[in-house]
């Protein structure tokens, strides 16, 4: 794809807004953006807790805290890489992928 973010800006404490080259504008929510996290962890995660879903729903330490991204780099000229307030580091964000999302 030849739509490149023009600008990533902050909305309020935990959404980020995307405006791309072509004048469209993605908002994101911080919490949506980790739960959609590509990479083999977390997708290997979501397919395990189909199987093993605790019979009480839990809320773990890291989950309770609010949930920010720490940092957001460009990977190339195709992706960024994201850091989360709650460690997690390892995905990349294609900007197609991020693109895609009507919020
Ligand atoms: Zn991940």
């Amino acid at each position: 794809m030849n739509v490149t973010p023009e600008s990533i800006t902050r909305d309020g404490e935990t959404a980020i807004v995307i405006q791309w080259s072509d004048g469209k504008v993605t908002r994101w929510t911080v919490a949506k953006l980790r739960a959609s996290c590509p990479c083999a962890t977390c997708r290997e995660k979501k397919r395990g807790e189909v199987k093993s879903r605790p019979v009480l729903p839990v809320l773990t330490a890291a989950e309770a805290q609010p949930l920010n991204i720490v940092s957001m780099r460009p990977v190339g000229t195709y992706a960024y890489n994201i850091e989360f307030s709650d460690g997690h580091s390892s995905g990349l964000f294609q900007f197609s992928m991020l693109y895609g999302e009507d919020d």
